[in-house]
Parts: C-alpha cells; sequence; structure tokens
C-alpha cells in the first residue's frame, strides 16, 4: 500500500523513472512524448547535462545558507542574467520556491509599497475571469478558476473581477474587427466601482495558461490596461508563472507588447523543473521606495534563494542563450501551430487552435458551428489527455470556465529542443487521441 496523499487517489499513476530530452521512460519502459513540459514546466529538455553538472557542483560547495544571514552567488548571478532580459526597469529579483510564492509575494509587495507611500487605505488587487495565479489563498483569491475556487471560497475575500480577452468567444460580442477593447477598459469600470482609492494592483496572464488554454490578448490590449493602471495609480503585476522565459517565443511575453510591469512573478521554466523555484521581479522604482525609507519587506520563506535552485536557473539561462533556444521557440512554435491546423483544424470538436511561441492551445467544442461546449460531465478535454498519455504522448488538459461552466482545452508546450519530426509525431499521436475520444 502506499502513504503518498495523491492528487487523485483513484488515478493509477505509472512511476517514472528517468528522462532524456523530449521524452519520459516509467518503470516498464514506456516511453512519453512530453508534448507539455508537464504543467508547461520542462523548457530545456529532461536531464540537460550541464545543468545537472552545476547544480551537483553547487552541490559540492554549499547546499543552503539562509537569506537573512547570507547571499549566494548563484542568487547573484541568476538575478543579474534575469534583469539583463526583463522588460527595462525590472532590475530586482525577489527569489522563492514557486509560482504561488511568487504570486503571494507580488501581492504583498504591491500593497507595503503603497503603505510605506503614505497610502495605507490601497491593498485590494483585482484580477481576471478565465484566469489563474496559483492555489495558495492569496493567489486564489486573484484569480478566476471557478472550480479551483469553488469550496475555498468563503475563506477569499470578494471583489470585482474583470471581463477575460477571449477573441474565440468575446464577453463583449464582438469580432476582430470591431474590437474597440472593451475587456481593458472592464478594468476601469472595476477600478471606479470599488474605488481607486482601495484599489492596490491589477494582474493578469499575459497569455493565459491553465483556465484557457494559451488565450492571447488583442493588439493594444496590455498598452491600454497599462495606461489605465497609471491613470488610477494601480501597479500592474504580470504574471509570467508559464509564459516567462522564452515559452512564448521572447524571453518574457510583455516584449512582445513593449509594456513594462511594476512586478513580474515567473516560476516554471526558470529552474526548468530542474530544482522548485520562483521569483518577483522588481521595478527599480519600488525597490527604490523601500531604499529610500530603509524599510524591509515585511516577508520571506525559509528557501528563498536557494543556492542549488539559483545554480540551476544559472545554468537553464545560460543554455537557453548559447542554443539561442528562445528563438527556437518561437520558429517551432509557429510550426507546431501549423501542422496542428492542418492536422486537427477541421476536426469537429476542435473550435481554435491558438497560442504563441511554443504555448499552444487547443479549444474543443461539442458543435463548432455555434461553438457550444460540452456539457462539463463530458470532461473532454480529459478524454483526450488520457487517450494521449495512453498512446505515448502527455498534454496538459485544462478545464476553464465558459459562462460559469467548465470549458475544456489541452495545453501543448513541449521543451524548446523539440525537432521538427518530433513535432511531426507529436501531432500524429494528438490527432488519434482526439479520435479515440470523439
Ligand atoms: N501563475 C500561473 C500563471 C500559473 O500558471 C501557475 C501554475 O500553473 C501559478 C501561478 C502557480 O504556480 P505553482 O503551481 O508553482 O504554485
Amino acid at each position: 500500500m502506499s502513504h503518498v496523499f495523491y492528487r487523485n487517489p483513484y488515478k493509477k499513476y505509472p512511476v517514472v523513472a528517468r528522462g532524456k530530452g523530449v521524452y519520459l521512460y516509467d518503470r516498464q519502459g514506456k516511453r512519453y512524448l512530453d508534448g507539455c513540459g508537464g504543467a508547461v514546466v520542462s523548457a530545456i529538455g529532461h536531464h540537460v547535462p550541464e545543468v545537472v553538472e552545476a547544480i551537483k557542483a553547487q552541490l559540492d560547495s554549499v547546499e543552503f545558507a539562509h537569506t537573512s544571514q547570507f547571499t549566494n552567488d548563484p542568487q547573484e548571478e541568476l538575478a543579474e542574467l534575469l534583469a539583463e532580459r526583463a522588460p527595462g526597469g525590472l532590475d530586482f529579483t525577489y527569489f522563492v520556491s514557486g509560482g504561488s510564492e511568487a504570486v503571494e509575494s507580488a501581492l504583498k509587495m504591491a500593497r507595503a509599497y503603497w503603505v510605506q507611500m503614505g497610502r495605507p487605505e490601497k491593498w485590494m488587487v483585482i484580477g481576471r475571469e478565465q484566469s489563474y495565479h496559483g492555489n495558495t489563498l492569496g493567489a486564489l483569491a486573484v484569480g478566476g478558476n471557478l472550480w479551483r475556487r469553488a469550496i475555498y471560497e468563503p475563506m477569499l475575500y470578494p471583489r470585482p473581477r474583470v471581463a477575460p480577452c477571449y477573441c474565440y468567444r468575446c464577453p463583449f460580442g464582438r469580432h476582430p474587427e470591431s474590437c474597440s477593447l472593451e475587456c481593458a477598459d472592464d478594468l476601469e469600470r472595476a477600478i471606479q466601482e470599488v474605488g481607486p482609492e482601495k484599489v492596490s494592483a491589477f494582474i493578469a496572464e499575459p497569455i493565459v495558461g491553465a483556465t484557457a488554454g494559451a488565450l492571447t490578448p488583442p493588439a493594444g490590449y496590455f498598452q491600454r490596461i497599462r495606461e489605465i493602471c497609471d491613470r488610477h495609480d494601480v501597479l500592474f503585476i504580470a504574471d509570467e508563472v508559464m509564459t516567462g522565459l522564452g515559452r512564448t517565443g521572447a524571453w518574457f511575453a510583455m516584449k512582445h507588447w513593449g509594456v513594462v510591469p511594476d512586478l513580474m512573478c515567473l516560476a516554471k521554466g526558470l529552474a526548468a523543473g530542474y530544482v522548485p523555484v520562483g521569483a518577483t521581479m522588481v521595478h527599480h522604482r519600488i525597490n527604490d521606495t523601500f531604499h529610500n525609507r530603509r524599510n524591509v519587506f515585511q516577508h520571506g520563506h525559509t528557501y528563498m534563494g536557494h543556492p542549488l535552485a539559483a545554480a540551476a536557473g544559472v545554468a537553464v539561462i545560460r543554455y537557453m542563450s548559447e542554443h539561442k533556444l528562445v528563438d527556437r521557440s518561437r520558429k517551432l512554435g509557429k510550426y507546431l501551430r501549423e501542422q496542428l491546423q492542418a492536422a486537427c483544424g477541421d476536426h469537429p470538436h476542435v473550435g481554435e487552435i491558438r497560442g504563441r511561441g511554443l504555448f499552444v492551445g487547443m479549444e474543443f467544442v461539442k458543435d463548432r458551428e455555434s461553438r457550444t461546449p460540452f456539457e462539463p460531465e463530458t470532461g473532454f478535454h480529459n478524454l483526450v489527455g488520457d487517450a494521449a498519455f495512453e498512446l505515448g504522448l502527455i498534454l496538459y488538459p485544462t478545464g476553464g470556465t465558459i459562462d460559469g461552466r467548465r470549458g475544456d482545452h489541452v495545453l501543448i508546450a513541449p521543451p524548446f529542443i523539440i525537432t521538427r519530426s518530433q513535432i511531426d509525431r507529436l501531432v500524429e499521436i494528438l490527432g488519434r487521441a482526439l479520435e479515440r475520444a470523439t
């Protein structure tokens, strides 16, 4: 009998034995093509010797020293590498152990900033419908993933949520030609509703992942968001936990639109799964506020700035830079979308294929013409995901919410080292999985 408290006690999990490149192998020797990096984590593939060696080398010098007592070389170097690549002004990094911690830190840092600015009434962070920022209570409170929130709702402070930019199902009934960015203006409505004096920040994923299958914003969306935030003294937190570190074909997705957030959350691709890590990047304006007033940020986690995690992060960024993997994500992402479109684009249950770089989503519908979603009980995304898994392809099935109900998507986000022929194979298996699920 296993003593593990599993995510799903009714599921039989194969035991993973090893990984190499884009493949994982279970104890029975079955090979799986990792089509989603687990949960958009494994960005450079499995068992890259340079990263493994860097972690081992760090282990040979020091494994841990608490950040209230020491800094460490890899943490310093990783912060520098990130500052060189981030949107201009995000010069400082606060290291934590994962995405939810990065979001919690950002929510609290926004609050701490306004307190120092003499505006202690500013505390509320507004998020969007159809969003996910993590499972801890603070992160859950600002997210719009209804099924993840459901039973914890009484523990989450109520606040307005803003419309998603979901062009396939535009909440304002617009088409791309008639779009006037009402979804962005909805932030203005929400800020006015509670009063700008209470709002500390707005948080959004640049391209929505876990709730919506790679929802990309319409042109001009984030520029408008930035303007609205500035007009009301509201900080903008970009949650790049999924999209950061090359996933969308730029080091950070916000660079696609030339918009600089005040705080930016990272995790997943940062150490690409070699060691758990997360980070909140901080604009120098906010950093200076703490420094000039000789204040400390009242927060902290035991494992922040962990030397092994930072060493892994440094090695991952160096590897990505040497092998030009961000560029590769952009080019192969385009190829992946084209191949998926050609193979599955006309399938009666494929509503839309979307995304940017190697961050691709497929939305499933019961009826293509009317874009009617499946009944939630069908769990079509899981049917596709399970069929693919059986066939040796790992996808990331994600259930969103459409009109308050769960929607059906899968995320396809393979390691950036994937080759064209491996993409062809991925598309071929996905097609078969789709047939099996139908
Ligand atoms: N933010 C976003 C955008 C995410 O996609 C996730 C996880 O999927 C998180 C935050 C939470 O990260 P973690 O699971 O590492 O706590």
